[in-house]
């Protein structure tokens, strides 16, 4: 009878590590996040250097492309 519970107990704590976890893609840096995952792991990923640097990369790519499209429409036409 115990060994029976000790069983149903582990195979319950197995079957909930093995249940998937809804996840998406950051927007900014392409990292797997968990949905609905508690705040403080959010802010941490926010915060991190892997999303800040994506985040830098995308900020100076649109100024660039700004600065391109200034450039491009200065040049005169022949
Ligand atoms: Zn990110």
């Amino acid at each position: 009878m115990i060994v029976g519970c000790n069983f149903e107990c582990l195979h319950q704590s197995a079957s909930n590590q093995l249940t998937p976890k809804e996840m998406e893609v950051c927007t900014i840096c392409g990292a797997f996040l968990v949905v609905g995952d508690i705040p403080q792991r959010v802010e941490e990923h926010v915060s991190g250097k892997q999303h800040m640097g994506y985040a830098k990369v995308r900020d100076t790519i649109d100024s660039l492309k700004v600065i391109c499209v200034t450039f491009v429409t200065r040049l005169p036409t022949y």
